[in-house]
């Protein structure tokens, strides 16, 4: 035990509550609990207990001189040894305490050391505004004119008035660079001739300034019934699951329910996959709530996230309703009424590297209980998990089956690769049938979306006399062509080369592509359609803060016509005016080596197609595949979950998968081979002792290197009736003995619960 040096907090920053769901999350996803308050405390937030100012920094003054304000932060100092940033909000109680502390400073009252003040100074943010003689409708249009011969600055201003009716704020110049993508001397230019004007707010964030919030919607008869449904539903279960169709208007049965709960004055928290979180929804959210909602994302700042953290910790009415991804479960919520988690069935809520290794919509269950608060599951292709729950009355049920408005459900055609092969009817990767109806939709001026899951220009290259293709270094995999960049790249660790030109093992120069990404299909489409505008959507277009949100904007614009585009496409977005889905290739998803494959394929291709006519006109959804005749691709184009769900069940059922067993994953890593193996097979065996054949393995996984690691996994399959504290209990034991051989000290074990 070591000396303590100082009291940080007079009360604890952390509640009961929270450490207690921290503990289940360590017990549960079997990590540590430090692992666990690594991942939930924001490294800003210890900062932010710190000292700033003590009981040394007083000077001997007249105090007559100091202000109202001033003197109050003076005297607390007389009576405590130190204050704190929050300390010194509470005495004023207001934000900025900064104005106060400078001032002291200068009339010498205090003395703090320069860099503790600089590390607490706000940040200036600089914004930028039209300048006010372009009000009239007339002046604009005469500007704009004039700004034709300088096209670079009228995208500014156009991007400047995208920008702020999307997000209905004011407009950072930062921002402004960032989506506009112009130089910061263009826009130097344009306040230098007083088209644009900058001003300053010090404050550490803008403030919502939406005008009065707008009513939310009347619900149509589905939804009227959906929701009372769901309250009834709230009377027996804690968790409820809402299976409602794409479009059906889950968010606005959500929005009531979110109404009635901050009435209560509880809090709310309303989860969603990180990816989904976009200026779409918060924006609709901040139309019918204002200020009272805050958002949680881990592209935010420390320090917003900290704002966010104090916020809900005081029950500040900024922050009644928390936005947030995953990691959001972590807040210190002290009056939890209700959980939403949206889009359930995400594989995104739960988190693989590093632990805690947590599920949020599980764990999200288990906060609510906590708090005595109830949990809403939405999903238009809910996790067998969550059907399986709500078959066995674990759950509430509630179903809107029509979308909102009697849209029609999109057309769903199945299109025979393999037929139109023989009959010589593709080109690249299109059938004739989709450029058929690829022309159809441009010619109306309606939009496209083309999925494709893979990225890259073309996964693999392959010789073609002697079938060597290039391989990552340090991992077992071959390495992607990104024609982009004219790069070959590693997926699992980021090594590239340069693309060669001639084979590495015989020297040919027949070198192959082979299977095909969205960059191809991007080119395929520009060479299909060359007077429409293409764009990507992608890990690679959409690094960085704006990267998505462009894109998005960008579509909602009407400034692209074929949007090409990975997973990425298929989360809850709203694009009133696309009316054509592609699915290039549905086979590589089905045959993907993973017990939950087709249980993903059914939900990815339902929710891509669910972007399909969202009004009245009904939307057109083309699958290509090589097998129509596979079940699930018919499930897809009759929209029946109850037939995908009932046999993927008996699947699970026969080959004691979850959600009928619980399954814990075992992975060991070794740069060296042997020992691995080694360590594997004593692993194993201890497990059969105890768990006889519950335990699969050890097995190299279809990559068996990542990052010069070799891997091995080993599964342990737990029937419903056995006891899972107790099962993992021994898994510790059996983990502790085998820390302790010597040559296994430094083989890295992972254990991964339920999903992976
Ligand atoms: P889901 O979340 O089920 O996919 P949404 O909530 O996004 O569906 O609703 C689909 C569309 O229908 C949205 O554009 C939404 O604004 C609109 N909508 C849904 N319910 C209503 C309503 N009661 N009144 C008016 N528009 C609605
Ligand atoms: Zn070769
Ligand atoms: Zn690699």
């Amino acid at each position: 035990a070591k000396e303590i040096q100082q009291i940080l907090d007079d009360k604890p920053i952390v509640s009961e509550k929270q450490l207690q769901l921290w503990q289940w999350i360590a017990s549960y996803y079997m990590c540590t609990l430090g692992d666990v308050m690594r991942a939930a405390l924001p490294s800003a937030f210890i900062l932010e207990s710190e000292t700033v100012v003590s009981k040394n920094n007083l000077k001997n003054i007249d105090e007559s001189i100091l202000k109202d304000d001033e003197f109050l932060v003076f005297e607390a100092l007389h009576h405590q040894s130190s204050l704190k940033i929050h300390d010194i909000s509470n005495i004023l109680d207001k934000k900025n305490v900064f104005p106060v502390i400078k001032r002291l400073i200068e009339k010498e009252a205090i003395s703090v050391e320069e860099e503790v003040y600089e590390k607490y100074k706000p940040k200036l943010v600089r914004y930028v505004k039209l300048h006010a003689h372009f009000s009239s409708e007339k002046a604009l249009q005469e500007l704009l004119n004039d700004l034709s011969r300088a096209p670079k600055q009228r995208e500014v201003i156009m991007t400047l008035f995208s920008v702020s009716a999307t997000t209905k704020k004011p407009v950072k110049v930062k921002d402004l660079v960032n989506v506009s993508g112009a130089s910061s001397s263009i826009i130097k230019a344009l306040i230098g001739k007083n088209i644009l004007e900058e001003y300053h707010i010090q404050t550490d964030r803008v403030q919502y300034s939406g005008d009065e919030n707008e009513a939310t919607k009347n619900l149509n008869e589905y939804q009227k019934t959906a929701l009372s449904e769901i309250k009834t539903a709230f009377e027996t279960y804690h968790t409820t699951l809402l299976h409602g169709v794409t479009s059906s208007g889950k968010t606005e049965v959500y929005v009531k329910l979110i109404e009635d709960t901050i009435k209560e004055d509880k809090q709310v928290l309303y989860l969603l996959p990180e990816i989904a979180l976009t200026t779409q929804l918060v924006s609709r959210l901040q139309n019918y709530f204002g200020e009272q909602v805050a958002v949680f994302h881990s592209k935010y700042s420390v320090h917003e996230r900290v704002e966010v953290w104090n916020n809900v910790l005081h029950k500040s009415p900024k922050a009644k309703i928390v936005l947030g991804a995953r990691s959001s479960i972590f807040l210190p919520f002290n009056n939890l009424g209700l959980i939403i988690v949206d889009e359930e069935h995400e594989q995104s809520f739960k988190q693989f590297d590093p632990a805690p290794r947590y599920h949020a919509r599980d764990t999200a269950i288990v906060l609510a209980h906590m708090h005595s608060a109830k949990t809403l599951l939405g999903s238009a292709t809910p996790s067998l998990e969550s059907y399986f729950n709500a078959k066995q009355n674990k759950y509430g049920l509630v179903e809107i089956t029509k979308r909102y408005n009697d849209v029609l459900m999109p057309d769903i055609e199945l299109v025979d690769i393999k037929d139109k092969l023989k009959k010589k009817c593709m080109k690249g990767h299109f059938s004739d049938r989709l450029i058929e109806d690829m022309t159809e939709t441009l010619k109306v001026g309606h939009q496209i979306i083309l999925f494709q899951n893979r990225r890259g220009f073309s996964p693999i290259i392959e010789c073609k006399t002697c079938g060597h293709s290039p391989q990552c270094p340090n991992c077992d995999v071959s390495l992607t062509y990104h024609q982009y960049r004219n790069q070959l790249r590693c997926h699992y660790c980021g090594y590239n080369s340069a693309m060669m030109q001639d084979c590495v093992a015989c020297g040919s120069q027949d070198l192959d592509n082979k299977g095909f990404g969205t960059e191809q299909i991007e080119e395929e489409v520009k060479l299909l359609f060359p007077d429409y505008k293409v764009a990507r959507m992608d890990l690679d277009t959409t690094r960085g803060k704006y990267g998505y949100e462009k894109i998005i904007t960008a579509l909602e614009q009407r400034d692209i016509d074929i949007l090409v585009g990975t997973q990425m496409l298929t989360k809850g977005l709203d694009f009133r005016n696309v009316k054509l889905v592609g699915i290039m290739n549905a086979d590589n998803m089905l045959n993907f080596p993973d017990f939950r494959a087709h249980e993903r394929s059914f939900q990815l291709m339902l929710q891509v197609s669910g972007r399909a006519g969202r009004t009245e006109e009904r939307g057109k959804v083309l699958i290509q595949t090589y097998n129509p005749h596979h079940n699930i691709l018919q499930q897809v184009s009759t929209n029946s979950y109850m037939d995908m769900f009932n046999e993927q069940m008996n699947d699970r059922y026969n080959f004691k998968y979850p959600p009928v067993f619980k399954q814990i994953k075992i992975t060991l890593k070794h740069k060296d081979y042997s020992r691995v193996e080694t360590a594997s097979i004593w692993y194993a065996k201890s497990l059969r002792q105890l768990f006889k054949d519950y335990v699969l393995g050890p097995e190299s996984p279809p990559i068996a290197r990542i990052r010069n690691q070799f891997h091995k996994n080993i599964l342990v399959k737990i029937p419903k009736q056995q006891s899972l504290p107790k099962t993992k209990e021994a898994i510790i034991k059996i983990n502790n003995s085998f820390q302790s051989i010597k040559d296994f000290r430094s083989v890295k074990v992972i254990l991964n619960v339920d999903n992976f």
